[in-house]
């Protein structure tokens, strides 16, 4: 099973990401934690193409062409593998931070990003986990854990804005699969709705 987490920076889906696997491999899964931009050596150079430089580096064309490149190594490498082997694969990220980031939020160019993920990844998560958080309290997260490396780490409140508004339709687009979880609450709370949900799906 693939599963994936999506949100906002700040949201809290890295923490919940690395929880769920602790949890699952604690039943006894053997599970693949992973995340992109990167999780896999080549994927993981690009992903360094990308964080670094200033805010105008890369057009959003571009950034899409690079963060699909970036996905399709990760999926040969490290992905696909894992799932052929049975495991149980956890990303803290995948296609729908490129379909919002770059697609909605930065440009809109959402139909560049789903004909690129058509013909170059076509992988879909079984299950992915939406943390939606308030943008101000995700971004002064962000900001208080921002060092410095990474220039899309200050792209303020209005794009933040943007971005959560992205995810909330994602979460309508694909209800089958997406599940907007609210993040304004505990970390052990979350932690609980997402644990009910993951234990329904692998059930
Ligand atoms: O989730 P993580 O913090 O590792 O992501 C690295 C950076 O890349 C973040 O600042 C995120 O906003 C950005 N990003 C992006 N477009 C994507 C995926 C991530 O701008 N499709």
């Amino acid at each position: 099973r693939f599963i994936t987490f999506e949100g906002i920076d700040g949201s809290g889906k890295s923490t919940q990401a690395h929880a769920l696997s602790e949890a699952l491999r604690a039943e006894g899964r053997d599970v693949l934690l992973t995340r992109e931009p990167g999780g896999s050596e080549g994927a993981e150079e690009i992903r360094r193409l990308l964080v670094q430089g200033d805010a105008a580096r890369w057009s959003a064309e571009t950034e899409i062409l690079l963060f699909t490149a970036a996905r399709r190594d990760h999926l040969e490498k490290t992905i696909e593998p894992a799932l052929i082997a049975g495991r149980t694969v956890i990303s803290d990220r995948f296609a729908d931070s490129t379909r919002i980031y770059q697609g909605a939020a930065r440009a809109d160019l959402r139909g560049v990003v789903d004909q690129l993920h058509d013909t170059m990844i076509g992988t879909e998560p079984h299950l992915t986990l939406i943390i939606d958080v308030e943008p101000a309290v995700a971004l002064a997260r962000g900001l208080a854990r921002n060092s410095g490396e990474d220039r899309f780490e200050d792209l303020g409140l209005a794009f933040q804005t943007r971005l959560a508004t992205g995810f909330r339709a994602l979460a309508r687009e694909y209800p089958d699969r997406c599940h907007l979880i609210d993040g304004n609450r505990s970390v052990h709370a979350i932690q609980a709705e997402i644990r009910t949900l993951v234990r329904g799906a692998l059930a």
